[in-house]
């Protein structure tokens, strides 16, 4: 019906064994319908087969539906409000916590005649778009010449900065730490302590309202 229709649609569910979902986003011509490939599902490594039986009813968990559904409006929310990065298709494996993502053309032999029409009209909309021309801006060069030979200098040097920073695990690609934690050891400021005089309380006092 949205194939004829037109009708953006977004599209979620959630396995049988509720332990795997997804998130998919089907603009009509552009990205791929039901018809044009079966729904994508997340291998969970769980046989399917062990978790049906006859006259149980599918399993389901609340915080997988949970995950899932809030996927799905924060991608409604994405591409309504027009910020980030919109996911045609995103998968869910709770298993091993991972989402893979991807995004699929839809396919010229499609068995909805509807699907067909709309990728014709999308390839129309496509060629009659104006391409836009990537206008490369010249980096403004503020002062041409320097007389005075005037040079901005870090006030730290590079060995202070790493020394006040600490050790940085390796992490993954696109991870970073909030913050570092320095190493006390080395940054130890000695306690500068006053020499012990063997003076009692009272002759120290009388020394202080002396001053
Ligand atoms: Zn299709």
């Amino acid at each position: 019906a949205c194939n004829e229709l037109g009708q953006i649609w977004m599209e979620s569910g959630v396995s049988e064994n509720a332990v795997s979902g997804h998130i998919q986003l089907i603009i009509p011509g552009e990205s791929a319908c039901f018809a044009c490939a079966p729904p994508l599902v997340v291998a969970a490594n769980i046989d399917e087969k062990t978790l049906k039986r006859e006259g149980v009813c599918a399993a389901s968990l609340p915080t997988t539906m949970g995950v899932v559904a809030g996927g799905g409006v924060q991608n409604v929310l994405k591409y309504l409000l027009n910020f980030g990065t919109v996911s045609y298709y995103l998968g869910y494996n709770a298993m091993q916590d991972f989402f893979p993502t991807m995004s699929m053309k839809p396919n010229p032999q499609c068995s909805d005649q509807n699907c067909r029409k709309q990728q014709e009209n999308y390839k129309k909309r496509e060629a009659a778009r104006p391409k836009q021309e990537v206008i490369e801006q010249e980096e403004e060069i503020v002062h041409e010449d320097n007389d005075w030979g005037i040079e901005l200098v870090s006030e730290t040097s590079e060995e202070e900065l790493k020394a006040a920073s600490g050790p940085v695990p390796e992490l993954p690609e696109g991870i970073t730490v909030a913050y570092t934690i320095p190493n006390k050891e080395e940054n130890l400021i000695p306690e500068e302590t006053v020499a012990d005089s063997e003076e009692s309380l009272e002759e120290l006092m009388a020394k202080m309202r002396n001053m």
